[in-house]
C-alpha cells in the first residue's frame, strides 16, 4: 500500500518563509538569502516526509506566495502590464512574480496587483488568473522542473503537482467579452505537454494534478474538457503515472466521470464525503488505483485509526491491497506545521493536545494507517493504535468538552423558532421614536485605527511587562479620544472602538468556554500572512460579560448613541478550527446562544443599538448549490439565535463585507436586522443591483468608500453613490458608513474621510427638504 501526501505547508514551522519573504520586500535582504531559505524549507520538508515513510512526496507544492500564480507563472499566464517589470534590465522572474502578487510601485511604473480570492470554501486566498480571447500560453517559469531536479539532488525522487489545466482555467476570469476560458484548453494543453515532456526526461514516475473543480458542478463542456485532457496525456505519456487529485467535496454525480479518465491513480477526499467510497469502488476500473483521503488535511484534530482501518480494509477488500494507496484528505497546506512545538501547558494543556495532529504528526498518522491496514505486527505501532483509541475515548467521554447544561440548552434551540418579538415595521416605528435619529444617519463599522502604540502596549501586556491597570489606562485613553473626536466631526451613532480586540473571533474565543488557543498553530492565508485559528474543542458557553465594561464605558463618556459590537455565530464558527465530532450547526448554536446573553446584557446595562458583524456569512456557503440551502438554513437561524432576545426598541445591526450576495439576498433578508451595514464602494454599488428585484424590508448601509486603500474619497463621490443607492432603496431606509472596520487606517486618513462622509450625509438631508408649500 502507497502512501501519499498531496503537499505540505511551505511556512515553515517557525514561519520562516513569511519573515524571509517581508525582510525581502522591505530591502533589508538580497534575493539571494530569499531563494535560499525557500530550498531549506524544502529540503526540510522533503527530508521529514521521507524519514516517515511517505512514497509519493510532492514537489512543486512549495510557493513563495502562492501556487495559483506559480502556475501561471509557468504556463506564462501573465497580462501584459507585468511585462514592463521584467523589461527592466535589473530584475528577474522573482521580481515580476512579486509584482503580480503585490503590485509594482517602482523604476517610474505603478502596476496594481492581480486580484485575489477565497480558495475554494478555505480561508487560502489565491492569485486569480487573468484570460484574453485566444490568449496563448508558454513555458514560462521552469520552478516546476528545477524542484524536482533539487529534490532528485537531494536523493529524493519526488511527485511534482501540478494544478490541472481544467481546475487551472475554472480558477481565472475572462478579462474580455466573448469566449469562455474553458475554450483556451486547446492553447493550454501543449505546455503542459511540454512540462511532461521535461519531467519525463528528468526523470519522474508519478505526476499529481489537482482538479478540485471535478468535485464541484460542471457544465458539459467541462466535463468534456476532463476527458480530453486526460485521454491525450495518457496517449503521449504512457510512461507516467498519472494521479488526479480531488478534495473539498465528494464526486457525486461526477464519480462516473472521473473513474472514466484514463488515469493510473484518483484521489477522493473521505474526510469531506465518506459517503463516496461505496460509490467510487463499484465503479473504479482494473488499471486505477484509489488514494483514501482519510486523514483531515484541513482540521486540527487526530483521526480516529479504528474507523479508518475499518474503511481501508473496506477498499482493500473490494480492490485488493495494490490498488489502494493512504493519504490525507487534501494539501496539509490548510493545518499548522508542527504540534510538538506546543509546549506551554498554560495555552494548551496536554489534556487538549492528545486529541490533535498537526501536519507533521498527519504525515505519521498516514503512514501508521497504512501500516497497521497491512497487518504489521510491530510493537511500537501496537502502540500507536492504543494511544489513539485512548484519546478518541478521552474526546469522548472528557467533562472539558462535555457540558450537560449547554448539550441541554441546545437542543431546545433545535426546536424552538427564534423571532424578534413585533416585525420590522412595528420595530421601525419605535425605534424611531426612541433613537430620534436624522434621515441618513451616519456611522462607522466598529474599529478605529489601532496605532503601533496600542499593540505595542498589548505586547507589553501579553509579556507581563505591564499590570492591566495600566494597560487598560491606555485603552481608556484611545476610547475617549475616540469619541470625543466623533461627536467632534458629528456622527450619529458612535462606536467605542476595538482598541481592546487584536483580533474579532480570538477576542471573543479567548472569553468562550470550549475554545483553546495555540502559541505556534499558524496557517497561510495568503501571501507572507498567516492566521491562527482558534480551536474550538468543545461545547461553547458563556461565563461571564465579554464586551459589556468596553461599552458601557464609552456610553459614559458621551450623550449620543454608542452602538455595542459583536461578533457573530456562523463567523466565530467559519474563522475557527471547528469540532469534528457533532455538526457544524450545533456548535454555531452554542456560540449563538452565548452571544445572545452577552446581547442581553447590552441591552441591560442601556445600550439601545447593538451590532452582530457576519463577515463570514457568504464565505460558509457550500461548494455544492445543492447544498446551500441546508447550510442557510441553520446558519440564519444561528444570526437569530443571538440576535432576537432584545426588545423591539433595541435596533440590531449586522455587517458583512465580501457582499457578493445578490443569489442570497431573500435569505439575508431573513436575518432579520433592522439595519445591515454592507461593502459596496468599490463596486460603484453594483452589488445593490439586488435590491433592484428584490424589496429588501429592512434598513442599509451600503458603504460609500473603500476603506482597504489610503486614498481619501470626496463628499460629492460619496453623494454621488449614495444618489444612485436612492434610487433602489427608499431614503428612509439608507444608513451612510464606510465599508468596514478602520482598524488598518491611519488617523490622518480616517479623520478626512470620516468628516467628508459627514458632509455628504448633510447634503443629502438638504436633498430631501421638501420645499414649503403656501
Ligand atoms: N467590527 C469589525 C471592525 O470594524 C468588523 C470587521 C469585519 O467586518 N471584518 O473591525
Ligand atoms: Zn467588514
Amino acid at each position: 500500500m502507497l502512501t501519499n501526501n498531496l503537499g505540505y505547508p511551505r511556512i515553515g514551522s517557525n514561519r520562516e518563509l513569511k519573515k524571509a519573504c517581508e525582510q525581502y520586500w522591505s530591502g533589508k535582504t538580497s534575493q539571494q538569502e530569499l531563494l535560499q531559505i525557500g530550498k531549506q524549507i524544502r529540503l526540510h520538508n522533503w527530508r521529514l516526509q521521507k524519514d516517515a515513510g511517505i512514497d509519493l512526496i510532492p514537489s512543486n507544492d512549495f510557493s513563495f506566495y502562492d501556487q495559483v500564480l506559480d502556475m501561471s507563472l509557468t504556463v506564462g499566464a501573465i497580462p501584459s502590464q507585468y511585462n514592463k517589470i521584467i523589461l527592466n534590465g535589473h530584475n528577474t522572474e522573482l521580481d515580476l512574480y512579486f509584482g503580480m502578487a503585490r503590485g509594482y510601485q517602482r523604476d517610474e511604473l505603478d502596476i496594481t496587483a492581480l486580484e485575489m480570492t477565497k480558495w475554494f470554501d478555505t480561508n487560502y486566498h489565491y492569485i486569480v488568473p487573468e484570460f484574453y480571447n485566444n490568449q496563448q500560453f508558454s513555458f514560462f517559469s521552469r520552478k516546476i522542473v528545477d524542484e524536482f531536479y533539487e529534490a532528485k539532488q537531494a536523493g529524493i525522487l519526488t511527485k511534482p503537482v501540478l494544478i490541472g489545466p481544467v481546475s487551472y482555467l475554472l480558477l481565472g476570469k475572462e478579462k474580455e467579452e466573448g469566449f469562455h476560458r474553458i475554450e483556451l484548453l486547446k492553447n493550454l494543453l501543449p505546455v503542459y505537454f511540454e512540462i511532461l515532456t521535461e519531467l519525463k526526461s528528468n526523470g519522474v514516475e508519478w505526476v499529481q494534478f489537482d482538479e478540485p473543480f471535478l468535485c464541484l458542478d460542471l457544465s458539459e463542456a467541462e466535463q468534456d474538457a476532463y476527458k480530453k485532457v486526460y485521454s491525450e496525456i495518457k496517449r503521449r505519456f504512457p510512461g507516467i503515472h498519472v494521479q488526479v487529485a480531488t478534495y473539498f467535496e465528494g464526486l457525486k454525480d461526477q464519480t462516473r466521470l472521473a473513474c472514466s479518465l484514463p488515469i493510473d491513480a484518483l484521489h477522493i477526499d473521505l474526510s469531506k464525503d465518506p459517503g463516496q467510497l461505496d460509490q467510487v469502488l463499484d465503479i473504479l476500473p482494473d488499471q486505477m488505483s484509489l488514494s483514501l483521503g482519510l486523514v483531515d488535511g484541513r482540521n486540527i484534530w487526530k483521526n480516529n485509526f479504528n474507523d479508518s482501518l475499518k474503511q481501508i480494509q473496506h477498499a482493500v477488500d473490494k480492490i485488493g491491497n495494490q490498488r489502494v494507496i493512504m493519504a490525507a484528505s487534501c494539501s496539509l497546506l490548510h493545518s499548522p506545521c508542527d504540534l510538538e512545538l506546543e509546549t506551554n501547558e498554560h495555552i494548551l494543556t496536554s489534556e487538549v493536545k492528545q486529541w490533535l495532529a498537526f501536519a507533521k504528526q498527519k504525515i505519521d498518522e498516514i503512514v501508521t494507517l497504512s501500516k497497521l491496514a497491512e497487518g504489521s505486527k510491530d510493537e511500537s505501532l501496537k502502540r500507536k493504535l492504543e494511544d489513539n483509541q485512548a484519546a478518541m475515548e478521552s474526546r469522548k467521554t472528557s467533562d472539558l468538552i462535555h457540558d450537560k447544561t449547554v448539550k441541554k440548552e441546545t437542543k431546545e434551540v433545535q426546536n424552538a423558532d427564534f423571532k424578534r418579538n413585533s416585525p420590522f415595521s412595528i420595530r421601525k416605528e419605535k425605534q424611531t421614536e426612541l433613537l430620534n435619529l436624522p434621515l441618513f444617519p451616519t456611522t462607522t463599522i466598529g474599529s478605529f485605527p489601532q496605532t503601533s502604540e496600542i499593540r505595542k502596549q498589548r505586547a507589553l501586556f501579553k509579556k507581563g511587562s505591564i499590570d492591566i491597570e495600566e494597560y487598560e489606562q491606555a485603552l481608556k485613553f484611545e476610547t475617549e479620544k475616540t469619541i470625543r473626536w466623533q461627536e467632534e466631526i458629528d456622527l450619529d451613532v458612535l462606536v467605542h472602538g476595538e482598541f481592546e480586540r487584536n483580533d474579532m473571533v480570538e477576542y471573543f474565543g479567548e472569553q468562550l468556554n470550549g475554545f483553546v488557543f495555540t502559541k505556534n498553530g499558524w496557517v497561510q492565508s495568503y501571501g507572507s500572512r498567516c492566521v491562527k485559528p482558534p480551536i474550538i474543542y468543545g461545547d461553547v458557553s458563556r461565563s461571564k460579560a465579554m464586551t459589556v465594561k468596553w461599552t458601557q464605558y464609552a456610553q459614559s463618556l458621551t450623550s449620543r448613541l454608542v452602538k455595542g459590537m459583536l461578533t457573530g455565530p456562523v463567523t466565530i464558527l467559519q474563522w475557527s478550527f471547528v469540532r469534528d465530532d457533532q455538526p457544524r450547526s450545533v456548535t454555531c448554536n452554542q456560540i449563538a446562544l452565548a452571544i445572545r446573553e452577552e446581547v442581553k446584557d447590552l441591552e441591560d446595562v442601556g445600550i439601545r443599538i447593538i451590532q452582530i458583524d457576519e463577515p463570514a456569512i457568504r464565505e460558509g456557503l457550500p461548494l455544492r448549490k445543492a447544498d446551500w440551502q441546508n447550510y442557510l438554513q441553520w446558519a440564519i437561524k444561528a444570526f437569530r439565535v443571538a440576535s432576537t432576545g432584545v426588545e423591539d426598541e433595541t435596533q440590531i445591526h449586522t455587517h458583512m463585507c465580501y457582499s457578493e450576495f445578490n443569489d442570497i439576498i431573500h435569505n439575508i433578508a431573513e436575518m432579520d436586522a433592522d439595519v445591515i451595514t454592507i461593502e459596496c464602494s468599490r463596486s460603484k454599488m453594483e452589488l445593490l443591483d439586488a435590491f433592484t428585484s428584490f424589496e429588501y424590508p429592512q434598513q442599509i448601509g451600503p458603504g460609500v468608500y473603500d476603506i482597504h486603500s489610503p486614498r481619501i474619497p470626496l463628499e460629492a463621490e460619496m453623494v454621488d453613490l449614495l444618489m444612485k443607492a436612492k434610487k433602489v432603496i427608499q431614503p428612509e431606509q439608507l444608513w451612510v458608513n464606510p465599508d468596514c472596520g478602520l482598524k488598518t487606517r491611519n488617523w490622518d486618513e480616517t479623520k478626512k474621510a470620516l468628516a467628508e462622509m459627514v458632509n455628504a450625509a448633510k447634503s443629502m438631508r438638504l436633498s430631501e427638504v421638501k420645499p414649503m408649500t403656501v
